[in-house]
């Protein structure tokens, strides 16, 4: 088939990778001029609100997705006009706010950190102190969001455009991706733990450290969401660990940089997965292959000789000149027990201060 994708980045580049090989071909969308999939397909470098280049991009497509959760919902539902587009732009609807996805998990009776979006009448003492500022949207990796200490901070704050979240004290933070077609069937890879710094994704461990108890609530509330939203595709939930229950942090409507790992440690990758679903074509199983690590690679590459000497390392980068904060590229491991998986990542952490 001819699968159209908006957004052009590093998780764009991976789903052709994964479709190159089922014998489709791709067709990008991105207004960035250098993108990490330009090298594997053509790549239009145009706006998302040029009317006719989006007529264009769509001419000869099969199904269009994206790869990018700040796609502008007009364009997705222009171009539903002309070709089919999963996940549907209600997805997109979604996740770009903040306040309306927290509240649209609150309707499906997910649990979240307290929220509220405006504070004139004592909201933020139910919300309590610290509490966190984040702007609803456009907000990623931390940006957008600071702590707030006190009723007196908040006094400096606009409340317009931002959600005022309960600071969690959480035990540690947790990812589920799940894959749904449109006859309703859903699969789940595991549990992943998440671990950041400076508010960027840097380790997944997906090695099965998770009570099956967390496992069923997590699987529920992902299909809540996917069902709610009839979705056909890669679809995550975040969510803080706090005592043994999950709060939904954000969900994001595409595949996930929590999910790298099941490109090698998992029997069907997310990527193929979401080609998969998008082409309507059978799901394939997301077993996983052996306790699994994801680490990224941000801002610098440590010395790509010496990750290659470390066997079983897979290295993945993504044609990104270094920058601060950017995601360059990732390395997964795949191993039979955590003992090994631990010598592993030790060794990587002795070339570069990685996670
Ligand atoms: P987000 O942009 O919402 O994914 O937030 C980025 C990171 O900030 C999360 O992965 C958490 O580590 C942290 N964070 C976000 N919201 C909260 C919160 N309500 N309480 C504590 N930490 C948070």
């Amino acid at each position: 088939m001819n699968i159209g994708i908006l957004g052009a980045g590093q998780l764009g580049r991976m789903l052709a990778l994964a479709g190159y090989p089922l014998g489709h071909r791709f067709r990008f969308l991105d207004p960035a001029s250098h993108s990490p999939a330009g090298l594997l397909a053509d790549h239009m470098a145009v706006n998302y609100a040029d009317r006719s280049a989006l007529d264009k991009f769509a001419d000869g497509l099969d199904v269009i997705t994206y790869e990018f959760e700040n796609v502008p919902v007009d364009t997705a539902r222009y171009l539903e006009r002309l070709v089919p587009v999963y996940a549907r732009p209600i997805a997109l609807e979604k996740a770009q706010d903040r306040f309306v996805e927290k509240s649209f998990f609150c309707e499906l009776g997910i649990p979240t950190p307290r929220f509220c979006s405006g504070w004139g009448n004592g909201q933020a003492d139910e919300i309590g102190f610290p509490a966190v500022l984040k702007t609803c949207k456009l907000g990623y990796d931390g940006k957008g969001q600071k702590i707030i200490q006190s009723a007196v901070d908040l006094e400096n704050e606009t409340s317009d455009g931002h959600i005022l979240e309960e600071f969690v004290s959480f035990d540690r933070e947790l990812s589920i991706i799940g894959v749904r077609n449109k006859t309703g069937e859903i699969r789940f890879y595991p549990l992943v733990e998440n671990h950041h710094r400076d508010g960027i994704l840097r380790l997944s461990l997906a090695a099965g450290n998770v009570s099956d108890q967390l496992q069923q609530q997590a699987k529920e509330y992902l299909t809540r969401v996917m069902t709610a939203l009839d979705y056909v595709g890669v679809l995550t939930v975040e969510f803080f660990e706090k005592d043994g229950h999950l709060l939904a942090n954000e969900m994001a409507p595409r595949v996930h940089n929590s999910g790298h790992w099941t490109i090698e440690g998992a029997l069907t990758s997310q990527f193929e997965n979401h080609v998969r679903a998008v082409t309507d074509a059978p799901l394939g199983s997301t077993s996983p292959l052996g306790v699994c690590a994801m680490v990224n690679l941000v801002g610098t590459l440590p010395d790509v000789e010496f990750i290659l000497k470390i066997e079983g390392a897979h290295l993945h980068l993504y044609d990104k000149a270094p920058r601060p904060r950017r995601k360059l590229g990732h390395i997964t491991f795949v191993e039979k027990d955590l003992d090994t998986l631990q010598r592993k990542l030790d060794l990587l952490k002795e070339i570069a201060d990685v996670f």
